[in-house]
């Protein structure tokens, strides 16, 4: 996974995507970069590890001109090199152009056969190599066109900005997998156009949000003003519904739905699907933090218990499902987490999460709580059982890895060693989410279920599956994030 951020007519172009690529650390940690242009040349700059590290006050200086995009990358294991931390920046027949993308193109393999046996030669190992070589070979004379041609071959999740010396192109794909959204910035030069992953970039630098762009949509920002084309072939919308219960930050919203509130109407969903059964007494909600705060409010408030910070997390440690190295990652759980004893000791405990992938850190967890004096320990998850790996752009492991799809509930049960444990149904998940993005209104089922991609809870992928390959059959694939 990754984030993205583009700012078009601002003077301190480069040090607000500094600062917009701050608000989007939480979807990738791995590398950050920022390409900056004057109208006449292209200024790159890309470090690995966080924002804050990657650029001093010297690097932004060498970032001139009033438009710029950032990233920042998040990748698969194995792919953590400089040389796939983007945007990527290139000089080609018809000038410079710089590119930032967040999903997973599913046919990269083949694209990437194709470019080489044709002579292009690739200089990373990344997915989005792709785009920048379909760009250099495409017919057309105008960049916007040259983009569509690229973008028409390509396959899978992007949502992508692009920087040439003139203009900054923003484009969602067809279904709209990954999130993207516009807004605007006044200043007292007036006013500059923003584009990013996640609101949350704007509120940091004092930008508004104006709407999100809409699957399909290629916007392009010059000196006068946005405008939009609609250049690829219509799709259903499948905008990816684990931003809502993971990925994306609580406070930002997506589809215009508030992302905290939908992950309380979720954690209160799951309080009436997976109640806890037999005495309420010193029965107490513990989220795990911070991911599974806003959903235990949720079930805590529908439960009618009382919700504890029962484990406290250290604010100095990453989030560890990064760690490539399964030893590493156990040891990261009680890095970041440590039991507070004194809410824990002698009661039943509640532990709300939001997905499980591995098991791995839902069981450090249960050992810790048993460790620290709990009772009994109950574990909810506001997601369904993760059964299958996403194509489109989020990081998951292959299919044998998940717990969910090797065991039953009742196995996995026996693997935490909690003494129940209860997911969030599909139906529940989606209209939950539907119910916040259209308040008011009684959610059909079978809609909200269908208007989002659910593939890595119910193997319904929305790209056909004849244009996958599993994440084992691809060596040099890295995902751009
Ligand atoms: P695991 O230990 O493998 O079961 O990981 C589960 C934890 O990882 C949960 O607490 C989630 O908050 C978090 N998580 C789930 N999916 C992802 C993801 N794609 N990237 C990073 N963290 C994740």
């Amino acid at each position: 996974m990754c984030g993205v951020f583009g700012i078009f007519g601002h003077p301190e172009a480069a040090n607000m995507a500094y600062l917009g690529l701050h608000a989007l650390q939480h979807r990738g940690q791995e590398a950050a970069g920022i390409v900056s242009s004057d109208g006449e040349k292209l200024f790159a700059h890309r470090a690995m590890g966080l924002v804050q590290a990657g650029f001093t006050p010297r690097d932004l200086a060498g970032l001139p001109g009033d438009r710029a995009i950032g990233h920042v990358r998040y990748s698969t294991a194995g792919g953590s090199h400089i040389k796939n931390a983007q945007p990527f920046a290139v000089d080609y027949a018809r000038g410079s152009i710089a590119l930032a993308h967040n999903g997973n193109l599913t046919n990269y393999e083949s694209l990437r056969d194709r470019l080489e046996a044709r002579g292009s030669i690739f200089q990373s190992t990344s997915d989005t190599e792709v785009i920048v070589h379909l760009i250099a070979m495409s017919t057309h004379m105008a960049v916007e066109d040259r983009i569509a041609d690229a973008l028409n071959q390509v396959e899978g999740a992007f949502s992508v900005l692009f920087l040439t010396e003139r203009e900054l192109v923003a484009a969602r794909d067809p279904h709209g997998f990954r999130p993207l959204c516009l807004g605007k910035l006044t200043h007292g030069g007036g006013v500059a156009h923003v584009v990013a992953s996640e609101p949350t970039s704007f509120e940091l630098i004092g930008a508004e949000y104006v709407r999100d762009i809409a699957p399909g949509e290629v916007l392009i920002i010059g000196a006068d003003g946005p405008r939009s084309v609609f250049p690829f072939p219509e799709h259903k919308p499948k905008p990816c519904i684990f931003e809502y219960v993971y990925f994306a930050r609580p406070d930002s919203a997506l589809g215009g739905a508030s992302v905290y509130e939908v992950r309380k109407a979720l954690g209160e969903r799951l309080a009436k699907e997976e109640p806890i059964a037999g005495s309420r007494d010193d029965t107490v909600v513990i989220p795990v933090p911070d991911s599974g705060v806003p959903a235990a409010v949720g079930f805590a408030r529908a439960s009618g218990l009382p919700f504890e910070m029962g484990l406290i997390r250290s604010h100095y440690v990453g989030r560890t499902f990064i760690e490539p190295q399964q030893s590493i990652r156990h040891f990261g759980v009680r890095l970041k987490l440590s039991p507070n004893r004194a809410v824990i000791e002698g009661k039943r405990v509640v532990i709300v999460d939001d997905s499980i992938v591995r098991g791995t850190t839902s069981r450090k967890i249960v050992k810790m709580l048993r460790d620290a004096g709990a009772r009994e320990v109950h574990v909810r998850i506001s997601s369904p059982p993760t059964r299958w790996p996403c194509y489109y752009g989020i990081n998951t492991p292959t299919r044998d890895e998940l717990i969910a799809a090797t065991s039953s509930i009742e196995e996995t049960r026996d693997y935490l060693l909690c003494d129940s444990l209860g997911y969030l149904s599909l139906e529940g998940l989606a209209s939950s989410v539907a119910q916040i993005r259209t308040p008011g209104k009684l959610p059909v089922v079978k809609d909200a279920v269908n208007s989002h991609c659910h593939a890595c809870f119910s193997g319904d992928y929305a790209v056909p599956v004849s244009t996958r390959k599993s994440p084992s059959q691809r060596p040099r694939l890295v995902s751009a994030g």
